[in-house]
């Protein structure tokens, strides 16, 4: 076992490696079904989403191509606006494309909301989204989410890609911190 500097959060959402990959794993097959082996053009919403991205092409077994945006919302740390601003545009046309578009959390729903009608607006054949998780219960517009893994309740996750404060994405888990743990570091 390697030795890790950070223990994981007392909060309610705990997810582990392997459920995780299992979970990614069903995704994948369950979008190479929907697309009838047909390629599919995966775009990655960085940062959060980058280990997530990973696990699900190596879990589709059809031709696939990747592209990466990142967004940035204006707002307050704990509440976005629901104005976002592309920081990092597509490198790649979408032109007659399958997309799937590749998130880390959904929440208010209004970064997906944006981004769906974005990505519909520059010609694919179709938009379908992929969420690591949802929080349904912060949800602000109705978002479809075509293929996601886990729903939680409202609490700050982190891990396997999210961060606190640009920390821990690195852990191959999620997890999430009591309201007491987020105090004492300040969140
Ligand atoms: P939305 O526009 O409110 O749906 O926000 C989505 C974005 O907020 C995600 O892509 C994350 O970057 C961030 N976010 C929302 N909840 C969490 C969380 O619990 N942990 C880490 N990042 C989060």
């Amino acid at each position: 076992m390697t030795e890790r500097t950070f223990a994981p959060g007392r909060g309610a959402v705990q997810l582990s490696e392997r459920e995780i990959a299992d979970r990614v794993r069903d995704l994948g097959r369950r979008i190479v079904h929907d697309h009838e082996g047909a390629p599919i053009h995966l775009i990655c919403v960085l940062n959060g989403a980058f280990l997530f991205m990973a696990d699900l092409v190596r879990a589709i077994d059809a031709p696939v191509t990747v592209d990466f945006l990142s967004v940035s919302s204006y707002g307050s740390r704990t509440q976005s606006s629901g104005e976002v601003r592309l920081v990092k545009d597509l490198d790649q046309s979408l032109k007659g494309k399958h997309v799937v578009l590749v998130e880390d959390i959904v929440d208010t729903g209004l970064t997906m909301n944006y981004l769906r009608s974005y990505l519909e607006g520059r010609g694919p054949r179709s938009v379908k989204v992929a969420s690591l998780l949802s929080k349904p219960s912060r949800r602000v517009v109705e978002v479809k989410i075509d293929y996601l893994g886990f729903e939680i309740e409202d609490a700050f996750v982190y891990g396997y890609g999210l961060d606190v404060g640009h920390l821990y994405r690195n852990l191959p888990f999620v997890t999430s911190m009591t309201p007491e743990e987020a105090r004492a570091i300040g969140e």
